[in-house]
């Protein structure tokens, strides 16, 4: 049997139809440089997506390769509860002068939806040891995503697939989110006042006496397509939870650094949430870490004698593992020593510039919004009306499978086609990306 079929013979694939894999065969990836990903034929794909958004610094970094061989042959993995190593403890020293100023302690875990999790518990249990036991529900944005397991899923949006837990999942508070390209104020995402915020103020006035915390994806609504809101929307959020004592939670997990131009998505607004959450671009993409991070604050509501039980009883086996921080040590290393984020400036602008010239002109091209190096291509069915393609259509599916042919990693939201490149880009493969998608989406939707 070849590689294709025991694939299939034995793997689930994340996040698929599998009966999709009988036409478009699982592709078996060999190797890996820069943004390039290679076959076992030898056939090349240009990585856009970033491997799902966590590879940040292009495949197999000879730096990031580097320290992990090192930290290989000291020490593995060792328990998290009163041990420690260097190598975490390095990483906190590193990232407490990059994180919003006035976050102080940190959380390991080893994905991001279990960072989210230990969020909603953390906040949650601190309202209950401060004298507020009825606050138990979250506030969340409708279109929001913090993740896969029950918590998280709980807390994002109740589309086709997370319906069907509903039963599972907690009765959480959702609020209409800023839709920027469709705007029912009719406002656009830079000539407004964030007028779409009132729908926050009103459910906190009705609800924030039960609410332990707003969770929020920062700027950018990554999974709803890639949805862009100002930093005026935040910033109002940051001092609407702060007036009814409720805890900002922002899910770093996507915007984290430098995805969107800033170190973090909450540099945009200058803002300090209460719990943050970051995984992804944390390690590069090559292991899975994620941190909770918060306040002092918080951090002292659990700080007593054992016995009066309040601490946070709250872990996972491979909190902190040491590989992980050495290559997590290695991207804040790369990101500080080699500028990455000034640089990755002038090539979002390039991008854009190169996106817009291309496809802006499109009959089925609605929006093109961006952020950072982050380039959405929103298809619609008619420009002028802004109505979508109907989603048995998949359309964004169809311009993917035609992508793939022409080694362009287009995975798509829907309708929504974008790019999320490694920050190491350069403006030849910038040049490269944008001719395949192109043509890929004149194949689909001729202009
Ligand atoms: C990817 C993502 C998560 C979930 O992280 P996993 O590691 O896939 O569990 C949560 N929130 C946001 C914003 C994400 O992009």
């Amino acid at each position: 049997m070849d590689w294709i079929q025991k694939d299939l013979e034995y793997i689930w694939h994340p996040c698929s139809q599998m009966k999709d894999y009988e036409e478009l065969k699982p592709i078996i990836i060999k190797e890996g440089k820069g943004v390039y990903l290679y076959d076992i034929y030898g056939k090349e794909y240009i990585d856009i997506v970033s491997s799902w958004w966590c590879n940040l610094l292009g495949h197999c970094n000879d730096k990031i390769n580097q320290n992990i061989k090192n930290q290989l042959d000291k020490l593995e993995h060792t328990i998290f509860a009163n041990f420690s190593h260097e190598p975490a403890i390095m990483l906190c020293e590193k990232l407490i002068n990059i994180i919003p100023k006035g976050l102080k302690k940190f959380n390991f875990s080893d994905n991001g939806s279990a960072s989210v999790e230990c969020a909603l518990k953390m906040s949650f249990q601190y309202h209950y040891q401060t004298g507020n036991p009825k606050k138990t529900r979250f506030m969340a944005l409708t279109e929001g995503y913090h993740g896969e397991t029950i918590g998280a899923l709980s807390v994002g949006t109740l589309d086709l697939y997370a319906k069907i837990y509903k039963p599972m999942l907690m009765d959480t508070i959702r609020v209409t989110a800023p839709d920027c390209y469709r705007c029912s104020y009719g406002k656009c995402r830079d000539c407004c006042n964030c007028e779409c915020f009132e729908n926050v103020e009103k459910a906190l006035e009705k609800y924030a006496d039960e609410t332990c915390a707003f969770i929020v994806e920062p700027l950018l609504q990554g999974s709803a397509g890639m949805r862009i809101y100002p930093a005026l929307y935040l910033k109002k959020l940051r001092n609407a939870c702060t007036k009814y004592n409720v805890h900002l939670i922002v899910d770093e997990i996507a915007t984290g650094f430098g995805r969107t131009g800033k170190m973090f998505a909450c540099d945009h607004a200058g803002i300090t949430p209460d719990i943050m959450c970051i995984s992804k671009g944390l390690t590069g993409g090559y292991l899975p870490m994620a941190i909770t991070i918060t306040t002092q604050e918080i951090y002292d509501a659990f700080y007593d004698d054992y016995n009066k039980g309040k601490a946070f009883m709250h872990s996972h086996t491979y909190s902190g593992n040491p590989i992980a921080c050495s290559a997590a040590l290695a991207v804040q290393d790369i990101l500080e020593n080699e500028h990455i984020i000034e640089k990755s400036q002038p090539k979002a602008k390039y991008l854009n510039s190169k996106i817009n010239e291309a496809l802006l002109q499109h009959k089925n091209v609605g929006e093109i919004r961006h952020i950072g190096l982050i380039n959405a291509i929103e298809l619609v069915k008619n420009k002028n009306t802004k109505e979508g393609f109907d989603s048995e259509l998949r359309m964004g599916y169809q311009i993917y499978k035609r992508a793939l042919q022409y080694g362009l990693l287009l995975r798509p939201l829907g309708n929504v086609l974008y790019f999320n490149p490694p920050l190491i880009i350069n403006e030849d493969e910038i040049d490269k990306s944008v001719d395949r998608c192109v043509k890929a989406i004149n194949d689909i939707l001729p202009f």
